[in-house]
Order: structure tokens, then sequence, then C-alpha cells
């Protein structure tokens, strides 16, 4: 999966690649797929959410830049497969799920696996963590219509978003370059994310 899908497609920040080559993604997946944990695809987890695709998690761990001791707030943990490549990357993680299961299912799974450094909240991630704030990385692993702005104004100057912006189906994986005065907005690709239903995000 590393060196075909990962590298193959071009990702070449290293710690990446070797943070990917250490987890062991069938154990984030329900037994039933465990047999395609290592196919660059997304995959069903519990309450209808999906594990994300591993091109798109080194892609947009890529795209933070991180260089180890960042403060990153994530929202969505899901099944935590993302969570631990941040984990990997020595950074001190904030991470939110609304899903109750999949909230209990994660964080078991990470403290199981050994990863230290994760914070977990189990509530709507739309509005961020403003008593957290502020952090240097934010990332969102399911979709938003527009980006909130009390979330980016938990950024610390300089501070980078990255997250799936745009339409219910299709998205804009983008990523922001935060400073009060100016920002800079750049789209790495177009992807499918499911969506974050929250006050600051989808309504349902
Ligand atoms: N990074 C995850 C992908 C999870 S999919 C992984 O690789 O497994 C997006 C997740 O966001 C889902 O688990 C969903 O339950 C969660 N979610 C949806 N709305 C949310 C909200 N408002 N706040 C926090 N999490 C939310």
């Amino acid at each position: 999966m590393v060196a075909q899908d990962l590298r193959g497609r071009g990702i070449r920040d290293a710690r990446v690649l070797a943070a990917m080559s250490v987890i062991p993604r069938h154990q984030f997946v329900p037994p039933e797929y465990e047999f395609h944990a290592y196919d660059d695809t997304p995959l069903p987890i519990a309450d209808e959410q999906t594990i994300s695709q591993p091109y798109i998690v080194a892609l947009m761990t890529e795209a933070l830049q991180l260089t180890g001791g960042e403060r990153v707030l994530e929202i969505g943990t899901g099944s935590g497969y993302q969570t631990a490549v941040l984990a990997e990357l020595d950074v001190e993680i904030w991470t939110v799920e609304q899903s109750k299961i999949l909230a209990k299912q994660s964080k078991r799974r990470l403290e199981r696996l050994g990863y230290e450094s994760i914070h977990f909240f189990q509530s709507d991630g739309t509005a961020g963590l403003p008593y957290e704030a502020p952090f240097d990385r934010i990332l969102a692993t399911g979709s938003l219509p527009e980006i909130p702005g009390t979330l980016l104004s938990q950024l610390a100057d300089g501070g980078i978003f990255v997250g799936p912006v745009g339409g219910w189906h299709c998205q804009d994986l983008v990523r922001i370059v935060y400073h009060t005065d100016q920002s800079e907005r750049e789209v790495l690709c177009q992807c499918r994310f499911v969506p974050l239903i929250g006050e600051d995000g989808w309504h349902q």
C-alpha cells in the first residue's frame, strides 16, 4: 500500500510514509473488511461512517507540514486511523468525535495500541475547542459546507487548516494557511467525504 498507492501516487513526506508503514490498518476496520484493509479505498465502520482512503489520509497529513511538537485539532475521530498517523508524527492531538459508539471504540483502540498524547472528546467538533485553542493545525476529516470563522480563529498565526469544503456530494480538499490579516487558500484536489453534522457544519 505504501509503495504503490502512497509513494507511487506522489506522497513524498518520509515521516508520513514511515508512519503509515507501521500502523496496522486492519485493526481499525470491522472484521468483515480486514481482508481489504490495505486496499487504497475507504471502508465502512460503525454508525454508518467510513475510514478514509489511505492516499487521502497521506495527502492530508502531508499538507499539514508537521515537524513534531505541534498542537493539532482533529474533527471526526472515526476509526482513529488518522489520529494514529498524527500520533506517530509526535504531535499533541485533540480529537473530537460526535458518535458515542465511535468515540468509545476509537479511544479504546488507540489506548490499546499504546498511543499517548491524545485528548479525546465526544461532542460536536464543528465549533472547535475554544478553551483548548490556539492550535497549530486543524484537520477536518468530514466535509463542511464552508469553514466556520470560529474554527479558523482557533488557529495560531501561521497555522494550517486542512479539510474538505464544498457540496454534500463533492468537495474541494482545501488547505488554508491562516494569518490574522490575510490567509492563503489552496485546493489540493477534489474529494468526497462523509459530512460533519453540527452547529457550524451540515444541518440534518
Ligand atoms: N478520520 C476518520 C474518518 C472519519 S469519517 C477515519 O479515518 O476513520 C468522519 C467522522 O466525523 C465520522 O466518524 C463522524 O461520526 C464524525 N462526525 C460527523 N459530524 C461530526 C461533528 N459535528 N463533530 C465531530 N465528529 C463528527
